[in-house]
């Protein structure tokens, strides 16, 4: 029996979590091979070392998950066409403004018998509409994709504390099952869902609605206020998820990746820490100028996919149906103030 070869293509703080996650499996399970490659962006450190050195030396990324080993079957490399050559199971998982470049650069590079798994929580917009992250990898490298979204907070999980994921694929449940058991753990709990996209559209726009949920935080409006707002979110996501593809089903957005996932991101997630930080600084300072002082280099993802949600609506004419996703890109963008966050109902009465 051919053993599956595993490459990371990835290793920010999620990342670098999933190939930790990864590697203590492959240990175990006898049909993959314990090597698991890493693909990292090379950066030099202040010392003048190379992060990929560091990483391979020290078994730790030093940068964006310090004080973790991620197992020494994990093999850094900075190399991209070489960490994916041999692997005929691909796991993406970079910030996703990068993710078209990646792909771009694999094309013709990989193993044609190659499957891929996005944990990738954005999109990208083109001409003709969205175009969700597993799709870009599907269509640009012509291979299947699924997704693993999940109210995941890495550095949690890297502690082992217990949390579940949601697995989401599209029909060919051998493959799902290898995926699943790649991923879990006793402390990873993996649910496989046959929705792809109501998956992947949960985790890209829970992201939105932590930056609302950031801004409530920085008006110091309290609980009640943040839970209306966590509600109105889950429900804007939904309704744009079945208007986008009249495929997803409700009940994903009771799994990890919905509910659970806007919960533990608006209470404890990058997007919500900085969008608070700009909110309390009267949205005076850039996402940007925050993003760089208070992440370290890690990169938040709401602001991008407000913008480009933003687009979709306006394209759509369906700018009116979404205030709470309106809001947020316009007080982004400055053209309104953090406070109008709860002040877009008031024209009009809510039903529920
Ligand atoms: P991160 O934000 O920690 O790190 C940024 C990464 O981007 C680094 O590895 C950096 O080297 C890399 N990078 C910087 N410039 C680059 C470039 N030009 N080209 C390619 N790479 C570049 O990353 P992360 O936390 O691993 O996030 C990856 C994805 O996982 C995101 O979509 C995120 O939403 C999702 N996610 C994150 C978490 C979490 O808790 N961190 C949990 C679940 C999902
Ligand atoms: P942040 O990027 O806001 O930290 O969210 C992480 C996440 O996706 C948790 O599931």
């Amino acid at each position: 029996l051919l053993k599956s070869k595993v490459t990371v293509v990835g290793s920010g703080n999620w990342g670098s979590v999933a190939a930790k996650l990864i590697a203590s499996n492959t240990l175990k399970l006898s049909s993959f091979h314990e090597e698991v490659r890493m693909w990292v962006f090379e950066e030099t450190l202040p010392s003048g070392a190379k992060l990929s050195d560091v990483i391979n030396r020290t078994n730790e990324n030093v940068k964006y998950l310090p004080g973790i080993k991620l197992g020494k079957n994990v093999v850094a490399d900075p190399d991209l066409e070489n960490a994916v050559k041999d692997a005929n199971m691909l796991v993406f998982v970079t910030p996703h403004q990068f993710m078209e470049g990646i792909c771009k650069r694999l094309v013709g590079k990989i193993r044609r018998d190659a499957e891929a798994i996005s944990l990738v929580k954005g999109m990208e917009v083109k001409m003709e509409g969205p175009c969700m992250i597993s799709s870009l990898i599907s269509e640009l490298l012509g291979i299947n994709c699924s997704v693993l979204m999940g109210a995941n907070i890495a550095n949690e999980i890297a502690v082992e504390k217990f949390s579940e994921a949601t697995f989401g694929y599209k029909e060919n449940r051998e493959i799902a099952e290898k995926w699943v058991q790649l991923f879990s753990t006793p402390y990873f709990m993996v649910t496989a869902v046959q929705d792809v996209e109501g998956v992947e559209l949960c985790g890209t726009l829970k992201n939105v609605v932590a930056i609302a949920a950031g801004f409530v935080d920085g008006l110091e409006m309290g609980n009640n206020t943040k839970a209306a707002i966590m509600r109105i979110g889950l429900r804007e996501m939904r309704a744009l998820s079945k208007l986008l593809f009249s495929s997803v089903k409700d009940s994903t957005f009771f799994e990890s990746c919905g509910v659970a996932d806007v919960i533990t991101t608006c209470l404890g997630g990058r997007n919500r820490k900085v969008a608070e930080a700009f909110a309390k600084n009267g949205g005076k300072r850039s996402f940007d100028e925050l993003e760089a002082e208070m992440l370290q280099g890690q990169k938040l993802q709401g602001v991008s996919t407000a913008r480009e949600v933003y687009e979709v609506l306006s394209h759509r004419g369906w700018l009116e149906l979404f205030p709470l996703f309106t809001t947020v890109h316009e007080i982004c963008t400055s053209r309104l103030p953090p406070s109008a966050i709860v002040e877009y109902s008031e024209q009009k009465p809510n039903f529920s």
